[in-house]
């Protein structure tokens, strides 16, 4: 991809925690837009087509303009930035680098719902990444731009970074609003949405932080320059998160809609000891795996989810030929059996049961019963949680069931 196309990490956007050197780059730009017409924020985002690159792909504007419509008093803007599923690890590179770019985008956000709490809610254990948005935090709340947005959001602005608990279920919007009341990130029905019913119950837009990077280059430049970035129907650009066994893992900013196999093999340099592609986890260890089959499928959250999968957080975890797919998928299973918060029995216990079995047949210790208990435990336990973890645990165990069948009957006697 041509350098000049990539929005989020520029070489010399990445400036660190200097504001004055981000606003004397050209950030500061887009903020500079959402002042001289906050009424038309929400527009532009919405002809972007900015989703939300936390995993759902929302579209940011669906949450900001209930918030917008609601009547005035206490709003809050979140952006999350717990980040702990494993294989993802865009935002943490967002904070510490180019937090200006990440803290505008929050900022431009409360201009058009007026909102006057904006919180930078961050993975404790990403030290650096927490220093570099305190340390960006401070320097918004002492510069003059900071009291042009309270003018025009009409009422004092508090901007504050909150550690998160660190734990992956404090990542679950939901669990963000609790954790920011001070409570465990026990995460809560839906409805009531944030946007309704948020942060002490008032009206609260949850946004991750890729997804907050955009916004001052989508004000700054315009929804067309933003959406002509992506390919075909896809808008922007996107991080993609790569690793496993590729020669070149690392964190890749190219157009949303590149394809699997143009990452893996010309960015990621192809594959380890030029191993087979067997199949990558996709956004995350919680979706359906694709295979090579999928090589060729567009990275973007259509059309990954026009092959039964999700683009998720933008993850793409690879494995070749010769890795066991039971064991990854036992490891992974095993994590979210220990994020499991607990609120939901059949969360708390199915997973525990998940990842057990697993292991059992990991170790070549299962028997043909094992294997039926997991195939049932996928037909029972979705839907019967709170919050998305346990239908995740379910979807990769079913999917590698469903696809690599052969290496599960393999381990038993
Ligand atoms: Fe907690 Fe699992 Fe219930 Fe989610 S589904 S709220 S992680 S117990």
């Amino acid at each position: 991809m041509d350098k000049l196309n990539q929005v989020l990490m520029r070489d010399e956007i990445r400036v660190g925690a200097d504001l004055d050197a981000w606003l004397a780059r050209g950030g500061g730009e887009g903020l500079a837009r959402a002042l001289d017409d906050p009424a038309a924020i929400i527009a532009e985002i919405a002809q972007a087509d900015l989703r939300g690159m936390g995993g759902a792909g929302f579209p940011a504007h669906k949450k900001w303009t209930p918030v917008a419509a609601a009547s005035d008093g206490d709003k809050y803007i979140i952006c999350n930035g717990n980040e702990d599923e494993p294989g993802t690890f865009k935002d943490r590179f967002l904070l510490e680098h180019t937090p200006h770019q990440v803290i505008e985008g929050a900022l431009i956000g409360a201009i058009a719902a007026r909102a006057n709490h904006v919180i930078l809610y961050v993975n404790p254990h990403q030290r650096q990444s927490l220093a570099a948005t305190r340390s960006a935090v401070q320097q918004w709340r002492e510069h003059p731009l900071f009291t042009a947005i309270e003018q025009v959001v009409g009422s004092p602005v508090s901007l504050g970074v909150v550690p998160s608990s660190g734990l992956y279920i404090g990542g679950e919007e939901t669990a963000v609003i609790a954790s920011v009341e001070g409570g465990f990130p026990f995460p809560r029905r839906k409805p009531p949405f944030p946007a309704e019913q948020g942060v002490h119950g008032a009206p609260t837009i949850v946004n991750n932080a890729e997804t907050l990077a955009h916004v001052p280059g989508i004000l700054c430049h315009g929804a067309q320059w933003y959406r002509d970035l992506g390919i075909g129907d896809a808008a922007g650009t996107k991080l993609y998160s790569l690793s496993g066994d590729v020669l070149r893992p690392g964190l890749y900013e190219l157009p949303m809609g590149t394809s699997l196999e143009t990452l893996v093999f010309e960015h990621g340099g192809g594959m380890l000891q030029e191993k087979e592609f067997k199949a990558v986890f996709t956004g995350g260890p919680s979706n359906t795996l694709l295979t090579k089959r999928e090589l060729d499928v567009a990275l973007d959250f259509d059309s990954v989810r026009q092959r039964r999968s999700r683009l998720g957080t933008g993850a793409m975890i690879v494995v070749s030929e010769g890795t066991s797919i039971v064991r990854k998928v036992a490891e992974f299973v095993s994590f979210f059996a220990q994020g499991s918060c607990g609120q939901c029995p059949p969360c708390k216990g199915g997973t525990f049961q998940l990842m057990r079995l697993l292991n059992r047949l990991d170790t070549g210790r299962g028997v043909r019963a094992d294997l039926e208990a997991l195939e049932n435990l996928c037909r029972i336990l979705p839907g019967s949680g709170r919050c998305g973890l346990i239908d995740g645990a379910v979807t990769v165990v079913e999917s590698s069931i469903n696809q690599f069948r052969e290496e599960y009957e393999a381990l038993l006697p």
